[in-house]
């Protein structure tokens, strides 16, 4: 971290910045130039909040040098984290696709649908058993019974389960029966859930906030990580811009991008990012193809009755073709990377 002073800054102030950094458990190493005297501070930079500094008198201006984020970073961890979802490694260059139903809504509903993404390469079950609505009065879930059938899913399958979760208590009730735990969009930094996924050992999908810039998702992995759970996966679910056309953008840039800021894994939810059933594969395919360490996508044995997210759900024909032309992909991006 760079604090520039000003011109006129006297030897009081500058003692007094350096005594106010000091008491960070920070360092600071004065620069004095011909005009004006520039103080590096030196050490775990990411506990000073540099808007606390730059109101101090006879301070012009402060800048960091390194990322505000520092567990989650690739300059702390050069190679990728491998993160262990039940069976499968995300991180590692295998293929990892979790589908499902948006919602789980019965036992007919998840068995007709697990049955076919089984026959496919998908290797991870995913199902909302609590749904964050935007209108109240929204299917909101079957909550303990929703995870009841996702365990008898997976037993029966043989797959790892994957569902949102939106309070602490249904971390702390809910979170040790899954193998993944994901925290959605809407509560991308609802800190105390963040919190609360830093204490248990089931590993976090951490989905970017519909609005989150890059840096404010990596600190919401911070908030997990430095909470002691160090198995997280980040999931790119498209952003909001001015375009209505779809539900929202998918950025791609995130997934090379954010891989130079941080060795975790990222994956897409071209289903949440596009919102229409058809876009779902061929986004799914240009995020394999910039590098993304796996999908998601929602599909539902019946899409016109689905009680969330219909539109953009993959009935079971169009699942099997996406699942065909997404591995194919993969195997030639495989081989090709051999
Ligand atoms: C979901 O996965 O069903 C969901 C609600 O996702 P998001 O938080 O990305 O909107
Ligand atoms: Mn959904």
């Amino acid at each position: 971290m760079i604090i520039k002073l000003k011109k006129e800054a006297t030897d009081s102030e500058i003692n007094a910045i350096i005594a106010r950094v000091e008491s960070l458990l920070c360092t600071v190493e004065p620069m004095k130039g011909s005009t004006r005297t520039i103080l590096g501070v030196l050490g775990n930079t990411a506990t000073i909040d540099e808007k606390t500094i730059s109101v101090l008198d006879g301070v012009s201006s402060v800048s960091r040098i390194t990322a505000p984020y520092k567990l989650v970073s690739r300059e702390y961890q050069k190679e990728n984290s491998v993160i262990k979802v039940g069976n499968v490694l995300f991180g590692q260059g295998d293929l990892c696709v979790i589908a499902g139903p948006c919602s789980v809504e019965s036992e007919e509903q998840l068995d007709l649908t697990t049955k076919y993404i089984k026959q496919t390469r998908a290797n991870l079950l995913r199902g909302g058993i609590v749904k964050p609505r935007t209108s109240p009065y929204a299917f909101q879930g079957l909550e303990e019974k929703g995870l009841e059938l996702m365990e008898a899913a997976r037993a029966k399958y043989d797959l790892p389960i994957v569902c949102e979760l939106m309070t602490v208590d249904q971390v702390e009730r809910f979170g040790p029966r899954l193998d993944l735990i994901q925290i959605g969009a809407r509560n991308m930094q609802n800190f105390d859930l963040l919190k609360a996924c830093g204490k248990v050992d089931t590993p976090i999908l951490l989905k970017r906030g519909l609005c989150a810039t890059i840096e404010e998702w990596l600190m919401s992995a911070e908030y997990i990580s430095a909470s002691g759970n160090k198995n997280i996966i980040l999931c790119e679910r498209g952003i909001r811009t001015f375009e209505t056309a779809y539900r929202n953008v998918t950025d791609l840039n995130a997934i090379p991008f954010i891989k130079s800021l941080t060795h975790l894994p990222i994956i897409v939810d071209s289903s949440h990012s596009t919102g229409i059933d058809w876009m779902a594969e061929p986004v799914a395919k240009a995020a394999l193809a910039v590098g993304a360490d796996g999908l998601m996508l929602e599909t539902h044995y019946k899409p016109s009755i689905a009680l969330s997210d219909g539109p953009q759900s993959l009935d079971e024909q169009q699942f099997k073709q996406a699942m065909n032309s997404i591995t194919r992909l993969y195997d030639f991006l495989a081989a090709d990377e051999k």
